[in-house]
């Protein structure tokens, strides 16, 4: 979603609507889906903690339902009592 206008974002480095520069958001965006797939990597590899923290900076970045669950998973896998009651930031 574009910042300024709130047009929905089309993955275009410019809002169709308002015409902002949306490069950052885009960087944001593909550094949250790394983040992911980090994360994800790591609930593999075994290493619940890693991927919680992952999840969480991905979704400090850019917040999704997606992203919700998967940091969900790797709270309840670390053992860190109830998943996304805590508020963080
Ligand atoms: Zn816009």
């Amino acid at each position: 979603m574009c910042p300024v206008c709130r047009a929905r974002f089309r993955g275009t480095r410019e809002c169709s609507r308002c015409g902002a520069d949306l490069t950052v958001l885009m960087i944001l965006i593909a550094n949250a889906w790394r983040l992911r797939q980090a994360s994800r990597q790591a609930l593999l590899e075994d290493d619940p903690a890693r991927a919680r923290a992952l999840a969480s900076e991905a979704q400090r970045i850019c917040r999704t339902p997606g992203g919700g669950r998967l940091e969900a998973l790797a709270c309840w896998l670390a053992g860190c009592g109830s998943a996304g009651s805590r508020s963080v930031g």
